[in-house]
């Protein structure tokens, strides 16, 4: 008897296929993290993502929206999802339970460049909700700490009430193996006992071997000049620096345009650029 091929994500990359929500939670008052698990067993056998790369999450009858996987590489079977509430598919989504059921496609993109990496000192800077992204980087690197040298992670937020994932952090705080650095603009007179200030701030005194360290950034557009100014007076070198842009995307393939800058689709060339390639790229920067 002919055996049936496995179904794969790629056979059609249109389809979305059925993924449940398996835990959610909350993390402000307008994020929460939601576990996904695709139904298919095959299919959730065949996913696996890298760092920095996203996917299209469906709701059914509703529409589709771009979002970065927030899990390590490491752990499969599931992944999970840092979603703000912004617009028409993540308020619905924000209004789910665990058991329904979602729609995804992916994952797409070039991520971040996670086995080069390996055996360079790391330094990681998060803006707001670009914390979704990195997580998976940041989560990925402590599962295999020791291909690592020195990682420093500065996370800055508006106000404590923004803080995602503290609890994590809360407990790196206190490891000697990652440098981490939360941060908030303001306190907003909420009880916090972090740093206060830009992210930029904690730059120019940090110790290190530039020849020998990776950068990544993620946030906020206006975010990213300062950063990536700081992190060259460090001497860190234009292609060790990676960021991650958020276009206004549909299809995730190249296909549509949407998501075009300069000459690049950020969908398929991105969402991960090294700062010398997006330097290059009109209008990305
Ligand atoms: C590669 C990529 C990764 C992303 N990862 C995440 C993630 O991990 N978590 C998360 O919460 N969101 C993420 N986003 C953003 C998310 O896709 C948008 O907020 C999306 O519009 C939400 O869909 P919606 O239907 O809820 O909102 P919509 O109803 O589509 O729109 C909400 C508002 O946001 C505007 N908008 C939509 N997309 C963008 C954009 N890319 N840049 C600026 N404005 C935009 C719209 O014009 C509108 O004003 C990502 C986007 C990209 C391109």
């Amino acid at each position: 008897m002919t055996q049936l091929a496995k179904p794969s994500m790629f056979e059609n990359p249109y389809r979305p296929w059925p993924a449940r929500i398996t835990s959610i939670t909350e993390l402000t008052s307008t994020e929460k993290l939601f576990e996904l698990r695709i139904i298919d067993p095959d299919v959730r056998e065949a996913f696996h993502h890298s760092d920095g790369q996203f996917v299209e999450l469906s709701i059914f009858g509703v529409g589709e929206a771009p979002i970065s996987i927030s899990s390590s590489p490491s752990k499969q079977g599931f992944i999970e999802l840092c979603v703000r509430r912004a617009g028409t598919v993540t308020t619905v989504l924000h209004d789910m339970q665990c058991g329904d059921v979602v729609g995804l496609r992916g994952p797409f993109g070039h991520g971040f460049p996670f086995e080069e990496m390996k055996g360079k000192d790391i330094l990681l800077v998060a803006g707001g909700l670009g914390i979704a992204p990195l997580r998976s980087l940041i989560n990925h690197i402590h599962d295999e700490r020791s291909e690592f040298g020195n990682v420093t992670i500065i996370y800055g937020s508006r106000n404590p009430a923004e803080v995602m994932f503290r609890s994590q952090f809360e407990m790196w705080r206190h490891r000697k193996d990652f440098n981490l650095i939360l941060t908030v603009d303001r306190t907003n007179d909420l009880p916090w006992d972090g740093e206060v200030g830009l992210v930029t701030k904690f730059i120019p005194g940090l110790e290190l071997d530039p020849s020998n360290t990776y950068g990544a950034i993620v946030g906020p557009p206006g975010m990213y000049r300062f950063v990536i100014a700081e992190m060259r007076k460090k001497g860190l070198h234009y292609d060790k620096i990676y960021v991650s842009f958020e276009r206004q995307m549909k299809c995730g393939m190249g296909r549509c345009g949407h998501c075009m800058v300069g000459h690049q689709y950020t969908c398929i060339d991105g969402p991960v650029f090294n700062y010398w390639e997006a330097v290059n790229i009109q209008g990305a920067m």
